[in-house]
């Protein structure tokens, strides 16, 4: 455990990625903490609601991961803080909280991972993340020989032009601006509603995302780049 008149000190760490480690379990937090480090991150932590929603403010990090079932207050308002703060959020979740991780994703969560988990696969998600929260160029590539290009509104499939109406197009750049993300069946259906302007139920949904892969996917039933989360929706990897 760092001294809270340390924090400042420890969170000069030039150009490093800062970490804020919210979570009660001690053991988690210790071998978490050492990895990340190790790994080249920054990291603080904080065990409850109250301590991670001073550091949140004080020591402005690049990136939350987030214990819902905090001993002092919810992992939930410490997310809803971090969204104001437009910091990505990785929900560290129990395999039995389903509800939580649906929860989470719905209030802007960027991702999350079941305990126990592979501290490596947590760290690709760490760096999918981020990658994502960088400034790019306005191509895009994917998997599959595909590329986005949002400037020209154009896609391209081994270099031969793609063409998407405009619902597949701008479902297309939905998963590209949430790259990494997992978009819920409800937040895509929200996004549709807006510009098919009917009434799109989840059937319809499923129906837009088997043409968008038909024609991105070099075999739609195993699709690459537009992934199913089972249960969740979609993510874009
Ligand atoms: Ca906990």
């Amino acid at each position: 455990m760092v001294p809270d008149d340390m924090m400042d000190v420890w969170w000069y760490n030039g150009g490093m990625d800062k970490i804020l480690l919210v979570e009660d379990d001690n053991a988690i937090v210790k071998s978490l903490t050492e990895f990340l480090e190790s790994e080249g991150f920054s990291v603080a932590s904080a065990a409850g609601e109250r301590k991670a929603m001073e550091l949140l403010a004080s020591a402005k990090p690049d990136l939350l991961l987030l214990d819902v079932g905090l001993s002092d207050g919810s992992g939930f308002s410490v997310c809803r803080a971090a969204r104001m703060y437009k910091l990505p959020v990785i929900f560290l979740t129990a395999r039995s909280d389903e509800d939580s991780v649906v929860k989470g994703l719905d209030m802007g969560a960027d991702d999350y991972v079941l305990k126990p988990f592979r501290p490596r696969e947590l760290l690709s998600r760490i760096k999918n993340v981020l990658r994502h929260y960088e400034k790019g160029s306005s191509v895009v590539i994917l998997p599959g020989g595909v590329s986005v290009d949002t400037e020209r509104a154009e896609v391209l499939k081994n270099g031969a032009p793609l063409s998407l109406s405009a619902l597949e197009y701008k479902l297309l750049v939905m998963f590209v601006d949430n790259r990494g993300r997992i978009l819920t069946r409800e937040q895509l259906l929200e996004n549709i509603w807006d510009i098919a302007g009917d009434y799109v139920n989840d059937n319809t949904l499923t129906v837009y995302i088997k043409r968008l892969r038909e024609k991105i996917e070099d075999v739609p039933a195993e699709p690459v780049i537009i992934r199913t989360v089972r249960g969740l929706g979609y993510r874009l990897d």
